[in-house]
Protein backbone atom coordinates (compact mmCIF):
# COMPACT_ATOMS: atom_id res chain seq x y z
CA UNK A 1 0.00 0.00 0.00
CA UNK A 2 1.30 3.36 -1.14
CA UNK A 3 2.27 5.68 2.06
CA UNK A 4 0.08 8.94 1.78
CA UNK A 5 -0.69 11.81 4.25
CA UNK A 6 -3.67 11.77 6.94
CA UNK A 7 -5.10 14.47 5.63
CA UNK A 8 -4.63 15.39 1.82
CA UNK A 9 -4.08 12.92 -1.18
CA UNK A 10 -0.71 13.76 -1.98
CA UNK A 11 1.51 10.46 -1.48
CA UNK A 12 5.01 9.28 -1.63
CA UNK A 13 4.95 8.94 -5.59
CA UNK A 14 4.92 13.22 -5.11
CA UNK A 15 8.62 14.49 -4.77
CA UNK A 16 10.41 16.17 -1.48
CA UNK A 17 7.36 14.78 0.42
CA UNK A 18 7.95 13.87 3.98
CA UNK A 19 5.54 12.65 6.67
CA UNK A 20 5.95 13.67 11.15
CA UNK A 21 5.04 11.26 12.75
CA UNK A 22 1.60 12.02 13.02
CA UNK A 23 1.14 11.05 9.03
CA UNK A 24 1.09 14.42 8.12
CA UNK A 25 2.79 15.56 5.13
CA UNK A 26 5.55 18.90 4.78
CA UNK A 27 2.85 20.18 2.14
CA UNK A 28 0.11 20.42 4.59
CA UNK A 29 2.47 22.14 7.34
CA UNK A 30 3.75 24.73 4.31
CA UNK A 31 -0.33 25.20 4.04
CA UNK A 32 -0.49 25.42 8.44
CA UNK A 33 2.78 27.76 8.26
CA UNK A 34 1.28 30.30 5.57
CA UNK A 35 -2.04 30.23 7.35
CA UNK A 36 -0.80 31.28 10.38
CA UNK A 37 1.17 33.80 8.27
CA UNK A 38 -1.49 35.08 6.35
CA UNK A 39 -4.40 34.45 8.90
CA UNK A 40 -8.24 35.65 7.80
CA UNK A 41 -9.32 37.72 10.58
CA UNK A 42 -9.08 41.47 11.87
CA UNK A 43 -5.54 42.16 12.10
CA UNK A 44 -4.83 41.02 8.76
CA UNK A 45 -7.64 42.83 7.10
CA UNK A 46 -5.90 45.74 8.96
CA UNK A 47 -2.27 44.44 7.73
CA UNK A 48 -3.94 44.65 3.83
CA UNK A 49 -5.51 47.55 4.16
CA UNK A 50 -1.97 49.78 5.32
CA UNK A 51 -0.63 47.90 2.16
CA UNK A 52 -3.32 49.35 -0.16
CA UNK A 53 -2.64 52.73 1.21
CA UNK A 54 0.92 52.81 0.57
CA UNK A 55 0.56 51.54 -2.80
CA UNK A 56 -1.80 54.67 -3.11
CA UNK A 57 0.38 57.14 -1.54
CA UNK A 58 4.06 55.72 -3.77
CA UNK A 59 1.88 55.91 -6.74
CA UNK A 60 0.45 59.75 -6.49
CA UNK A 61 0.59 61.50 -9.65
CA UNK A 62 1.63 58.40 -11.70
CA UNK A 63 -1.04 56.65 -14.55
CA UNK A 64 -1.21 53.25 -12.42
CA UNK A 65 -0.39 52.06 -9.18
CA UNK A 66 -0.02 48.49 -9.24
CA UNK A 67 0.43 46.24 -12.49
CA UNK A 68 -1.46 43.13 -12.97
CA UNK A 69 -0.69 40.11 -14.92
CA UNK A 70 -3.99 38.74 -16.66
CA UNK A 71 -4.71 34.82 -17.77
CA UNK A 72 -8.35 35.29 -18.17
CA UNK A 73 -8.70 32.83 -15.30
CA UNK A 74 -10.75 33.24 -11.93
CA UNK A 75 -7.85 34.86 -10.27
CA UNK A 76 -6.01 36.80 -12.07
CA UNK A 77 -9.97 38.23 -12.94
CA UNK A 78 -10.61 38.45 -9.30
CA UNK A 79 -7.90 40.46 -8.45
CA UNK A 80 -8.33 43.27 -11.39
CA UNK A 81 -12.38 43.06 -9.49
CA UNK A 82 -10.92 43.41 -5.88
CA UNK A 83 -8.08 46.08 -6.79
CA UNK A 84 -10.71 48.07 -8.53
CA UNK A 85 -13.16 48.22 -5.77
CA UNK A 86 -10.57 49.35 -3.99
CA UNK A 87 -9.80 52.43 -5.39
CA UNK A 88 -6.42 51.21 -6.85
CA UNK A 89 -5.60 52.69 -10.64
CA UNK A 90 -4.19 49.19 -12.15
CA UNK A 91 -2.74 48.54 -15.29
CA UNK A 92 -3.59 44.94 -16.80
CA UNK A 93 -1.02 42.67 -18.76
CA UNK A 94 -1.78 40.10 -20.81
CA UNK A 95 0.98 37.67 -22.57
CA UNK A 96 -0.24 36.47 -26.00
CA UNK A 97 1.68 33.18 -26.48
CA UNK A 98 0.25 31.99 -28.98
CA UNK A 99 -2.11 29.25 -27.12
CA UNK A 100 -5.13 31.66 -25.06
CA UNK A 101 -8.24 30.19 -25.69
CA UNK A 102 -10.93 32.38 -27.46
CA UNK A 103 -13.12 32.02 -23.69
CA UNK A 104 -9.78 33.17 -22.02
CA UNK A 105 -9.44 35.95 -24.19
CA UNK A 106 -12.84 37.03 -24.07
CA UNK A 107 -12.59 36.75 -20.07
CA UNK A 108 -10.02 39.55 -20.21
CA UNK A 109 -11.93 42.00 -22.57
CA UNK A 110 -14.96 41.73 -20.78
CA UNK A 111 -13.70 42.33 -17.01
CA UNK A 112 -11.20 45.00 -18.46
CA UNK A 113 -13.87 47.01 -20.32
CA UNK A 114 -16.50 46.39 -17.95
CA UNK A 115 -14.03 47.53 -14.95
CA UNK A 116 -12.58 50.11 -17.03
CA UNK A 117 -8.62 49.03 -16.52
CA UNK A 118 -6.14 49.74 -19.10
CA UNK A 119 -4.97 46.29 -20.76
CA UNK A 120 -1.77 46.14 -22.02
CA UNK A 121 -0.88 42.76 -24.56
CA UNK A 122 2.56 41.52 -25.18
CA UNK A 123 2.67 38.88 -28.09
CA UNK A 124 5.63 36.34 -28.25
CA UNK A 125 7.87 35.95 -30.93
CA UNK A 126 5.65 32.72 -32.43
CA UNK A 127 7.73 31.40 -34.08
CA UNK A 128 10.88 31.49 -32.01
CA UNK A 129 8.72 30.51 -28.94
CA UNK A 130 6.97 27.55 -31.06
CA UNK A 131 10.56 26.26 -31.49
CA UNK A 132 11.69 27.30 -27.72
CA UNK A 133 8.88 25.05 -26.38
CA UNK A 134 9.14 21.85 -28.68
CA UNK A 135 13.15 22.35 -27.15
CA UNK A 136 11.57 21.94 -24.07
CA UNK A 137 9.49 19.06 -25.12
CA UNK A 138 12.80 17.34 -26.47
CA UNK A 139 14.78 17.93 -23.34
CA UNK A 140 12.85 15.25 -21.72
CA UNK A 141 11.80 17.59 -18.58
CA UNK A 142 8.32 17.88 -16.75
CA UNK A 143 9.27 21.84 -16.78
CA UNK A 144 7.62 22.19 -20.30
CA UNK A 145 5.46 25.32 -19.12
CA UNK A 146 8.18 27.35 -17.34
CA UNK A 147 8.92 29.34 -21.08
CA UNK A 148 5.82 30.66 -20.63
CA UNK A 149 5.72 31.58 -16.46
CA UNK A 150 9.46 32.98 -17.30
CA UNK A 151 8.17 35.22 -20.06
CA UNK A 152 4.97 36.22 -18.00
CA UNK A 153 7.83 36.75 -14.93
CA UNK A 154 9.94 39.21 -17.56
CA UNK A 155 7.38 41.25 -18.68
CA UNK A 156 5.58 42.07 -15.27
CA UNK A 157 9.17 43.41 -15.02
CA UNK A 158 9.57 45.19 -18.21
CA UNK A 159 6.35 46.96 -18.28
CA UNK A 160 6.63 47.87 -14.72
CA UNK A 161 10.10 49.47 -14.71
CA UNK A 162 8.82 51.30 -18.00
CA UNK A 163 5.66 52.43 -16.64
CA UNK A 164 7.39 53.42 -13.15
CA UNK A 165 5.02 51.06 -11.71
CA UNK A 166 6.67 49.44 -8.32
CA UNK A 167 3.79 47.22 -7.31
CA UNK A 168 3.13 43.68 -9.62
CA UNK A 169 -0.27 41.55 -8.35
CA UNK A 170 0.96 38.14 -8.23
CA UNK A 171 -1.93 35.66 -8.86
CA UNK A 172 -0.54 32.79 -6.79
CA UNK A 173 -3.11 31.70 -4.08
CA UNK A 174 -2.01 28.90 -1.52
CA UNK A 175 -5.17 28.45 -0.32
CA UNK A 176 -6.42 26.95 -3.84
CA UNK A 177 -3.06 26.10 -5.24
CA UNK A 178 -0.52 24.66 -3.07
CA UNK A 179 3.17 24.60 -3.61
CA UNK A 180 4.57 22.93 -6.44
CA UNK A 181 7.32 20.49 -6.13
CA UNK A 182 10.42 21.71 -7.45
CA UNK A 183 10.85 19.31 -9.44
CA UNK A 184 7.82 19.48 -11.46
CA UNK A 185 8.46 23.09 -12.09
CA UNK A 186 11.56 24.67 -12.11
CA UNK A 187 12.38 27.53 -14.38
CA UNK A 188 15.33 30.02 -14.56
CA UNK A 189 16.93 32.15 -17.24
CA UNK A 190 19.93 29.86 -18.03
CA UNK A 191 17.98 26.76 -17.66
CA UNK A 192 15.97 28.02 -20.46
CA UNK A 193 19.08 29.14 -22.37
CA UNK A 194 20.43 26.43 -22.05
CA UNK A 195 17.67 24.60 -23.13
CA UNK A 196 17.52 26.21 -26.44
CA UNK A 197 20.96 26.14 -27.23
CA UNK A 198 20.98 21.83 -26.92
CA UNK A 199 17.71 21.30 -28.57
CA UNK A 200 16.71 24.88 -30.41
CA UNK A 201 17.17 25.52 -34.19
CA UNK A 202 19.03 28.69 -33.88
CA UNK A 203 20.98 28.15 -30.32
CA UNK A 204 20.22 31.43 -29.04
CA UNK A 205 16.87 33.14 -28.29
CA UNK A 206 16.88 36.68 -29.96
CA UNK A 207 13.71 38.07 -28.41
CA UNK A 208 12.33 36.08 -25.91
CA UNK A 209 12.23 37.98 -22.64
CA UNK A 210 14.23 36.56 -19.64
CA UNK A 211 15.18 37.78 -15.99
CA UNK A 212 18.91 37.28 -15.47
CA UNK A 213 19.74 37.54 -11.91
CA UNK A 214 21.45 40.70 -12.45
CA UNK A 215 18.04 42.15 -14.19
CA UNK A 216 16.13 40.58 -10.90
CA UNK A 217 18.67 42.68 -8.69
CA UNK A 218 17.88 45.89 -11.01
CA UNK A 219 14.33 45.29 -10.67
CA UNK A 220 14.12 44.82 -6.75
CA UNK A 221 16.67 47.27 -5.34
CA UNK A 222 17.20 49.54 -7.71
CA UNK A 223 13.83 50.53 -9.11
CA UNK A 224 12.25 48.70 -6.42
CA UNK A 225 9.90 46.95 -7.79
CA UNK A 226 8.10 44.72 -5.77
CA UNK A 227 5.85 41.65 -5.51
CA UNK A 228 2.38 41.63 -3.50
CA UNK A 229 0.34 38.32 -3.08
CA UNK A 230 -2.71 39.91 -2.93
CA UNK A 231 -4.63 36.41 -2.99
CA UNK A 232 -3.13 35.74 0.49
CA UNK A 233 -5.12 38.69 2.30
CA UNK A 234 -8.27 37.86 0.85
CA UNK A 235 -11.14 35.14 2.18
CA UNK A 236 -11.20 32.60 -1.15
CA UNK A 237 -13.90 30.64 -2.00
CA UNK A 238 -13.59 29.40 -5.18
CA UNK A 239 -16.92 28.50 -6.28
CA UNK A 240 -18.51 31.46 -4.64
CA UNK A 241 -15.84 34.11 -6.39
CA UNK A 242 -16.52 32.07 -9.98
CA UNK A 243 -19.86 33.07 -9.48
CA UNK A 244 -19.74 36.58 -8.35
CA UNK A 245 -16.91 37.15 -11.25
CA UNK A 246 -19.93 35.39 -13.74
CA UNK A 247 -22.75 37.73 -12.09
CA UNK A 248 -20.56 40.89 -11.95
CA UNK A 249 -18.42 41.03 -15.19
CA UNK A 250 -19.75 38.13 -17.45
CA UNK A 251 -16.83 36.19 -16.66
CA UNK A 252 -17.25 32.75 -18.93
CA UNK A 253 -15.75 29.38 -17.13
CA UNK A 254 -13.28 26.84 -19.11
CA UNK A 255 -12.97 24.15 -16.83
CA UNK A 256 -9.73 22.69 -15.13
CA UNK A 257 -7.76 24.93 -13.67
CA UNK A 258 -5.03 26.50 -15.74
CA UNK A 259 -6.90 25.90 -19.06
CA UNK A 260 -7.15 29.50 -20.45
CA UNK A 261 -4.49 27.90 -22.31
CA UNK A 262 -5.03 24.66 -24.73
CA UNK A 263 -1.27 23.99 -24.48
CA UNK A 264 -1.53 24.09 -20.64
CA UNK A 265 -4.57 21.80 -20.69
CA UNK A 266 -2.51 19.28 -22.98
CA UNK A 267 0.85 19.49 -20.88
CA UNK A 268 -1.47 19.28 -17.63
CA UNK A 269 -4.03 16.29 -19.19
CA UNK A 270 -2.35 14.41 -21.36
CA UNK A 271 2.13 14.99 -21.23
CA UNK A 272 2.63 14.89 -17.70
CA UNK A 273 0.29 12.11 -16.53
CA UNK A 274 1.30 9.81 -19.12
CA UNK A 275 5.02 9.95 -19.67
CA UNK A 276 6.11 11.80 -15.93
CA UNK A 277 3.52 10.25 -13.90
CA UNK A 278 2.46 13.91 -12.48
CA UNK A 279 -1.09 14.44 -11.71
CA UNK A 280 -0.54 18.47 -10.70
CA UNK A 281 -4.34 18.29 -9.36
CA UNK A 282 -3.21 16.14 -6.71
CA UNK A 283 -1.15 19.26 -5.36
CA UNK A 284 -4.14 21.70 -6.26
CA UNK A 285 -6.93 19.45 -4.21
CA UNK A 286 -4.77 18.81 -1.50
CA UNK A 287 -4.40 22.54 -0.62
CA UNK A 288 -8.57 23.26 -1.29
CA UNK A 289 -8.35 20.13 1.07
CA UNK A 290 -6.55 21.98 4.02
CA UNK A 291 -8.60 25.28 3.45
CA UNK A 292 -11.73 23.20 3.91
CA UNK A 293 -13.33 23.93 0.12
CA UNK A 294 -13.78 20.39 -0.66
CA UNK A 295 -13.37 17.37 1.53
CA UNK A 296 -11.08 14.59 1.10
CA UNK A 297 -13.29 12.33 -0.03
CA UNK A 298 -14.66 14.58 -3.13
CA UNK A 299 -11.54 15.46 -3.96
CA UNK A 300 -10.16 11.46 -4.19
CA UNK A 301 -13.45 11.04 -6.28
CA UNK A 302 -12.21 13.69 -8.87
CA UNK A 303 -8.73 12.67 -8.91
CA UNK A 304 -9.85 8.84 -9.84
CA UNK A 305 -11.52 9.76 -13.25
CA UNK A 306 -8.49 11.04 -16.07
CA UNK A 307 -8.21 14.57 -16.07
CA UNK A 308 -9.84 14.73 -19.94
CA UNK A 309 -11.77 12.01 -21.89
CA UNK A 310 -10.16 10.12 -24.45
CA UNK A 311 -11.49 11.75 -27.59
CA UNK A 312 -11.09 15.23 -25.70
CA UNK A 313 -7.19 13.74 -25.47
CA UNK A 314 -7.00 12.87 -28.92
CA UNK A 315 -8.48 16.39 -30.41
CA UNK A 316 -6.47 18.42 -28.17
CA UNK A 317 -3.09 15.96 -29.15
CA UNK A 318 -3.45 16.67 -33.11
CA UNK A 319 -4.53 20.30 -32.76
CA UNK A 320 -1.26 20.23 -30.50
CA UNK A 321 0.71 18.57 -32.91
CA UNK A 322 -0.48 20.15 -35.76
CA UNK A 323 0.49 23.95 -34.15
CA UNK A 324 3.63 23.10 -33.37
CA UNK A 325 4.50 21.36 -36.41
CA UNK A 326 5.50 17.45 -34.63
CA UNK A 327 5.03 14.62 -36.87
CA UNK A 328 3.10 11.69 -34.69
CA UNK A 329 6.61 9.86 -34.85
CA UNK A 330 8.10 13.15 -33.81
CA UNK A 331 5.94 13.30 -30.88
CA UNK A 332 6.05 9.35 -29.82
CA UNK A 333 9.92 9.57 -29.60
CA UNK A 334 9.76 12.53 -27.37
CA UNK A 335 7.00 10.33 -25.35
CA UNK A 336 9.40 7.34 -25.04
CA UNK A 337 12.65 9.55 -24.31
CA UNK A 338 13.77 8.76 -20.50
CA UNK A 339 12.31 11.84 -18.20
CA UNK A 340 15.09 13.77 -17.06
CA UNK A 341 15.22 16.80 -14.66
CA UNK A 342 16.25 20.64 -14.65
CA UNK A 343 19.25 18.89 -12.69
CA UNK A 344 20.71 17.74 -16.21
CA UNK A 345 21.23 20.78 -17.45
CA UNK A 346 22.54 24.23 -17.00
CA UNK A 347 20.94 26.70 -14.63
CA UNK A 348 21.31 28.73 -11.87
CA UNK A 349 19.85 26.09 -9.08
CA UNK A 350 22.74 25.55 -7.33
CA UNK A 351 24.14 29.42 -7.00
CA UNK A 352 20.61 30.56 -5.98
CA UNK A 353 20.73 27.27 -3.39
CA UNK A 354 24.08 28.44 -1.67
CA UNK A 355 22.50 32.18 -1.59
CA UNK A 356 19.05 31.26 -0.80
CA UNK A 357 19.27 32.38 3.26
CA UNK A 358 21.15 36.02 2.18
CA UNK A 359 19.25 36.23 -0.46
CA UNK A 360 15.91 36.00 1.90
CA UNK A 361 16.99 37.78 4.24
CA UNK A 362 17.69 40.76 2.33
CA UNK A 363 14.48 40.34 0.63
CA UNK A 364 12.60 40.33 4.14
CA UNK A 365 13.98 43.68 4.83
CA UNK A 366 13.21 45.35 1.46
CA UNK A 367 10.43 44.15 -0.37
CA UNK A 368 6.63 42.45 0.89
CA UNK A 369 7.36 39.42 -0.95
CA UNK A 370 9.94 37.17 -2.76
CA UNK A 371 9.77 36.81 -6.34
CA UNK A 372 7.88 34.06 -7.97
CA UNK A 373 11.34 32.20 -9.13
CA UNK A 374 12.96 32.69 -6.19
CA UNK A 375 9.54 31.63 -3.82
CA UNK A 376 10.01 27.81 -5.20
CA UNK A 377 13.33 27.68 -3.64
CA UNK A 378 12.31 28.24 -0.22
CA UNK A 379 11.74 25.58 1.39
CA UNK A 380 12.30 27.11 4.84
CA UNK A 381 7.95 27.18 5.61
CA UNK A 382 7.40 23.47 6.57
CA UNK A 383 10.94 23.99 9.22
CA UNK A 384 9.10 26.88 11.11
CA UNK A 385 6.06 24.67 12.19
ZN1 LIG B 1 -0.69 16.44 3.32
Amino acid sequence: MVKSCTRCVLDVKVPEIKFDNSGLCNYCKIYEYLEQQYPLNKNSDKKFREIVEKIKRDGKNKKYDCLIGVSGGADSTYILYVVKKLGLRPLALHLDNGWNSEIAVSNIERATNKLNIDLKTVVLDWEEFKDLQIAFLKASVPDVEIPTDHAIEAILYKVANEEGIKYIFQGHNFRTEGKIPINWGYGDARYIKSVYQLFGKNKRLRNFPLVTPAKLIYYNFIRRIKNVRILYYLGYNKSKIKELLEKELGWVDYGGKHHESTYTKFIQSYILPKKFNIDKRLVHYSAMICSNQITKKEAIKIIKQPPISDIEAKDLKAYVLKKLGLSEDEFEKIMKNRPKSFQDYPTYFQLIKKFIKPIKIVYSLTSPSLPPMLKLMDSSQEKKI
